[in-house]
């Protein structure tokens, strides 16, 4: 077989941006390291329960020899009907592996899995490229569908694959785009044989559909703090402000921009002094009471999910630190809890919980709206809690309001009300706050994807990654304990 040039991960990549192609393939060093491995997991376990989701089939094993994977596949097509998984192709080049085949007596249907909960544009151009290959060798492919998981499957039991996956026919939209599959691969090849640098402007397919990997090496000439650096502005307004040529903070600070952002422009274009409301943080500090408490919690998301009563991708809490105070001037308690990993962890925290948070206390949590879906979560499941868990519900008040409402405000914060901005803009180089001096975990994404994964490991490494989570989480409710001292002052 002469050599492949084009595969599915490819093509879709060239769909998003051909300059991210050829970079991929010229410059891989420029490519910044992203967290992917969760998502990379989670995708091979999806993509391994679903090969079974029309019952027995034959799998080409994966080689890195093509023409194997090939030829493995012709084999196995011999003996229709039947369902082949990852059933591999190459047609002038272009090559590509189905998830799942079925051979029928009259045809074939195949179908792309993704772990996502919805169906994206980017899927379509996948399986119509896929569709394109199988089409051009001669195949009668009747249909072509995307699987990918329903959010609203609730386990009772045994997985049933048949809720947990839905299944959309998009074989109309397939047909309608096989020209346009035929011409970007010809595009594709031309823009690939070029050996200089091709130029190409950012814009909104540096987002779409995935955060391109060369994005800090294609705006490596931007001024440090620029346009993309406002916190939470949409990304399409950014990029007008970018193609209106509004692109540090000193051209922003003469713009028109909402008071949330031109308050982040101001402070660091003219270097402002903290902005402090004493008045409106007092009164935000009456709503506070001892005893008080601070809590937080650390939850894990399973897109298969592992628990009777619970959907794929639920924020699952397996952990909770908490520090107390019971009355002025009075000593720093604290308590904690952690699951075992591999059982059910919601009955046992909330029972925890309910024995570490005494009735009609304040309990303070830094961005509430989660803290409290998670107790509403476990009051739907365990009824016989709900007073007591609605309790501690109802005295959740959110340390974050007096940052969020940007009743305090400096520029170290960067525009974000977010603990890890906030946490060490109030305490510049405290050792004792630093998330980045943990050991092991040092964020709500590395706790969530260490937890389901303790089980397996060995003893001693248990230990360590309890141990990390622990010091995690106590640092989150500590770091609240700070915060609000801070605010008691003023
Ligand atoms: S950062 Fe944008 S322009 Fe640069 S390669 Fe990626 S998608 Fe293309």
């Amino acid at each position: 077989m002469s050599e492949v040039h084009l595969s599915k991960s490819k093509y879709c990549r060239a769909v998003q941006c051909n300059k991210m192609l050829w970079l991929d393939k010229n410059m891989p060093e420029e490519k910044s390291e992203i967290d992917g491995q969760a998502v990379l997991e989670t995708g091979i376990k999806v993509g391994e329960l679903a090969k079974g989701i029309f019952g027995e089939y034959t799998d080409i094993e994966y080689n890195e020899n093509l023409f194997k994977m090939i030829c493995d596949t012709q084999e196995a097509l011999k003996k229709s009907p039947n369902i082949i998984t990852e059933a591999s192709f190459n047609y002038q080049n272009n090559f590509c592996s189905v998830d799942i085949l079925k051979n029928n007596k009259d045809g074939m249907e195949i179908y792309e899995v993704k772990s996502s909960t919805e169906v994206k544009d980017i899927y379509i151009d996948d399986i119509s490229y896929q569709f394109y290959i199988l089409s051009n060798l001669g195949y009668k492919v009747n249909k072509a569908s995307v699987v990918y998981i329903n959010n609203q499957y609730i386990r009772h039991g045994e997985l049933d694959l048949s809720k947990l996956f839905n299944i959309e026919d998009v074989t109309e939209i397939v047909y309608s785009k096989q020209d346009e599959i035929k011409n970007k691969i010809i595009e594709i090849e031309e823009y690939m044989k070029q050996n200089e640098e091709p130029y190409c402007d950012i814009g909104m397919q540096c987002f779409n559909p995935y955060p391109c990997q060369f994005w800090e090496y294609c705006t490596k000439s931007l001024p440090e703090n620029n346009v993309f650096k406002i916190n939470k502005i949409k990304k399409k307004d950014a990029m007008n402000l970018y193609h209106n040529r509004k692109i540090s903070f000193k051209d922003l600070a003469e713009e028109n921009l909402n008071w949330r952002f031109k308050q982040q422009v101001d402070f660091e274009v003219f270097n402002y002094e903290p902005h402090i409301d004493k008045q409106r943080i007092r009164e935000f500090m009456k709503n506070l009471y001892y005893p008080i408490y601070f809590l937080d919690f650390e939850t894990m998301q399973q897109a298969i999910p592992e628990f009777d009563n619970s959907k794929p991708y639920q924020k699952i809490p397996f952990q909770y630190s908490l520090h107390y105070i019971e009355k002025e001037g009075g000593k720093l308690f604290h308590k904690e809890f952690l699951a075992e990993s591999g059982e059910d962890p919601r009955r046992n925290l909330a029972e925890n919980l309910i024995k570490d948070i005494p009735k009609d206390v304040c309990v303070t949590a830094y961005n509430m709206s989660f803290e409290k879906g998670r107790i509403k979560e476990l009051v739907e499941i365990f009824p016989d809690l709900e007073e007591h868990l609605m309790n501690i519900h109802d005295h959740i008040q959110d340390l974050m309001i007096p940052f969020s409402d940007r009743m305090y405000y400096c520029k170290e914060m960067q525009g974000s009300y977010s603990i890890k901005y906030v946490l060490p803009a109030l305490f510049p180089n405290d050792p004792d706050l630093d998330y980045h001096a943990l050991p092991l975990i040092h964020n709500g994404g590395e706790a969530m994807d260490i937890f389901p994964k303790i089980k397996d490991m060995p003893k001693e490494e248990q230990k360590k990654a309890r141990e990390g989570l622990l010091k995690y989480c106590k640092l989150d409710t500590y770091a609240m304990v700070k915060v609000w001292e801070k605010l008691k002052e003023i």
